[in-house]
């Protein structure tokens, strides 16, 4: 099937010349992008399907690096609305432990849908907790991304040191190696596509330097090589974190990534906040990426990542929304806008994170986090990602001296107006298609409510009040 993208305000490509054209046209064969200009395409057979880009902005569909999707019906919940990441996780380890399938479905929709209303076409998640007789939620989250017609890489997360080796989360939600490893290969083999224009890639995700075992991260590595998927953790997001390197492995967080053979272009990184200058030369010069969580850091009092010292070492820097319960939205548009805000307090404003910069993580950066080339910017053979956002709103009102900056500088309050993945139409005039939204809501906030409840009768302590 033949689209036409036509009469755009502005096409922002996003290609290696940031090239920008004002009165631009995108054409569509099927899947793929095939020709973006000016005014109309030349020599063009029959038309099937005229897209009215008009007072719109067009750019290609943005890219989220980090995520727990479950999260989102675990959001501002009050016992950790002020509590720091190991307070956080070990109050939430109690409500998550009763996820379900039925939980992770509602949860990914409710946020694969906010994701697509707010320009992201291609997201990851990290999903690291499974319950006992619990084993398919990833699974889960894979019909839901393909219902809802999103990009999707989860990751096979894993947790296996519990507190009785000394990590953070109870026992009884921690797997033993074989368990998850076995996974792992399960769902590479079942959902894996390292084909172009894949819809869904499966990447490797032990949790974090305080909740998985040594011979978990190697053995991870070694798989993830052995099959050539990405592999994924949370680093450097706290102090605490920090010290418990010191006191555990005698050493930084990256120095214990590094010697399990953790760095290099084909992993990418939540958070790096605490990250010393050598340790960001070795990011740059190993290729090894980041998915840069402003709010979430914010949200959780976790610090501001050197992001500016990463993009100065030709770190690959990607944007993650990170999951709902430190957020609370999956909104990539405000995500940027937070990554252009984070980075000036204090700064040289030389070295203020600017718009373009912004909007090029959002893109550019995630899609190389991402391990693809195949997505992240409007030029012919790539994929058809592509998003409008109408610029004829309040909000862009008296904003068109840079419209692209107005995009990352506006708190975003509406939705996009359409979105198109994989040439699918999934997101038009504001609304997702096919999808009930009060009902889903409906569903989420019972669901929701459930876990609570359980999490409250199961500890003796309020989830509903504060802590
Ligand atoms: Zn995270």
């Amino acid at each position: 099937m033949l689209t036409l993208i036509e009469g755009a305000r502005l096409v922002v490509t996003q290609d290696d010349r940031r090239t920008r054209i004002p009165g631009g046209f995108v054409l569509v064969r099927d899947r793929v992008i095939e020709a973006v200009g000016s005014g109309d395409p030349r020599g063009v057979e029959r038309i099937e399907r005229r897209i009215d880009a008009r007072g719109k902005v067009v750019l290609p569909g943005l890219v989220n690096t980090h995520h727990h999707l479950p999260q989102t019906l675990t959001r501002n919940v009050p016992r950790v609305q002020e509590a720091p990441l190991f307070h956080w996780l070990t109050e939430l380890y109690e409500v998550w432990r009763g996820t379900d399938a039925a939980a992770v479905d509602v949860a990914a929709r409710v946020g694969l849908g906010e994701l697509l209303l707010t320009g992201c076409t291609t997201t990851a998640d990290h999903l690291y907790l499974f319950p006992r007789g619990q084993e398919r939620l990833i699974d889960a989250e894979i019909a839901a991304a393909r219902e809802l017609g999103i990009r999707f890489q989860p990751t096979r997360g894993s947790m296996s040191r519990g507190q009785a080796q000394g990590g953070l989360p109870p026992d009884d939600v921690v797997q033993d190696e074989e368990t998850i490893l076995a996974d792992s290969r399960r769902l590479i083999r079942e959902h894996h596509d390292p084909r172009p224009g894949a819809m869904v890639r499966i990447a490797l995700a032990p949790c974090s330097p305080f909740s998985v075992t040594d011979d978990l991260m190697r053995r991870t590595a070694d798989l993830a090589r052995e099959h050539g998927v990405r592999l994924h953790t949370h680093l450097a997001e706290t102090l605490d974190e920090e010290s418990y390197c010191q006191q555990l492995y005698g050493c930084r967080p990256v120095e214990y990534l590094r010697r399990r053979g953790w760095l290099g272009p084909d992993v990418w990184l939540a958070h790096c906040v605490h990250l010393s200058p050598e340790e960001v030369s070795l990011f740059g010069g190993t290729g090894t990426g980041v998915a840069h969580c402003p709010t979430s850091n914010f949200r959780l009092g976790s610090g501001i990542a050197p992001v500016r010292a990463m993009l100065d070492a030709h770190v690959p820097v990607g944007l993650g929304v990170d999951g709902s319960a430190s957020n609370d939205t999956s909104n990539m548009l405000a995500e940027a806008r937070q990554a252009l805000l984070a980075h000036r307090i204090g700064a040289d404003p030389s070295r203020w994170v600017t718009a373009e910069e912004a909007l090029w993580m959002a893109t550019r950066g995630g899609a190389r986090c991402l391990g693809r080339d195949d997505i992240g910017s409007i030029e012919p053979g790539k994929c058809a990602d592509i998003v409008l956002v109408d610029t004829r709103r309040l909000s862009y009102a008296g904003a068109s001296s840079d419209l692209v900056a107005a995009l990352v500088f506006s708190p975003f309050p509406a939705p996009v107006d359409t979105s198109m993945v994989d040439g699918r139409v999934v997101v038009e005039s504001g609304e997702l298609v096919g999808v009930d939204v009060p009902a889903l809501v409906e569903k989420a906030d019972a669901i929701a409510e459930g876990l609570l409840r359980r999490a409250s009768e199961r500890t003796g302590r309020n989830y509903f009040e504060k802590g």
